[in-house]
């Protein structure tokens, strides 16, 4: 699963940046996911209860903000900003949407430690 290796990543990258900060504990994880990321955040909560265990994570909150990515309607011009993609089609006029801005990947946002 795509989603165990990335939070493995982000883990190791939040215990490496603790320890250099010398503190004891991670409280808060928290990361930013676009909606081009082709990553679940559902998948990403489940592995990080998972992988968390036993370390400076254990009692760690994960805090998952999702980055919409922004359309536009080749017809009228509108402008949508979606966290899903449930239609390519424009609610107004019924043009074709297409992609204007990504939004952000994938990124560890921030962390807060103790
Ligand atoms: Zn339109």
């Amino acid at each position: 699963m795509h989603e165990v290796s990335i939070m493995q990543n982000t883990l190791e990258l939040a215990e490496e940046y603790a320890r250099k900060a010398d503190c004891k504990e991670v409280l808060a994880i928290r990361l930013r996911v676009g909606l081009f990321s082709g990553v679940v955040p559902e998948a990403l909560e489940f592995a990080f209860d998972v992988l968390k265990k036993g370390s400076m994570m254990e009692h760690a909150r994960l805090e998952i903000e999702r980055v919409p990515a922004a359309f536009s309607c080749s017809g009228c011009g509108l402008e949508n900003l979606l966290l899903d993609i449930v239609r390519f089609d424009c609610p107004e006029c019924g043009g074709i949407l297409t992609v204007r801005d990504r939004g952000g990947e994938l990124e560890l946002a921030q962390l807060e430690v103790n």
